[in-house]
């Protein structure tokens, strides 16, 4: 091994959002993780929402706006007729 061009490599601990703590070695240490594989649904044969961040909530409200915002124009605006590129 080359000196000085290595990163420490050492014993750490992943704890993951269920609460489960793994002892790894590794180069970052205490390292926070949403998703184990003592709860992933691939592990575990249940069918659970990976949603510990909001993301599908957000995802949905975001494109509610937009479909309420694509409905009150095409309310406002008379029917726009096709017309050929030129
Ligand atoms: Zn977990």
């Amino acid at each position: 091994m080359k000196a000085e061009i290595h990163p420490e490599y050492h014993e750490t601990t992943f704890v993951c959002a269920c609460g489960n703590k793994v002892d790894v070695r590794s180069t970052v240490k205490d390292l926070h993780i949403e998703i184990c594989s003592a709860c992933h649904p691939f592990f575990t044969g249940k069918q659970k929402l990976v949603d510990s961040a909001g993301r599908i909530e957000k995802f949905t409200r975001k494109y509610q706006k937009a479909k309420e915002a694509k409905e009150a124009r095409v309310a406002k605006e008379a029917p726009v007729k096709e017309s050929a590129p030129n």
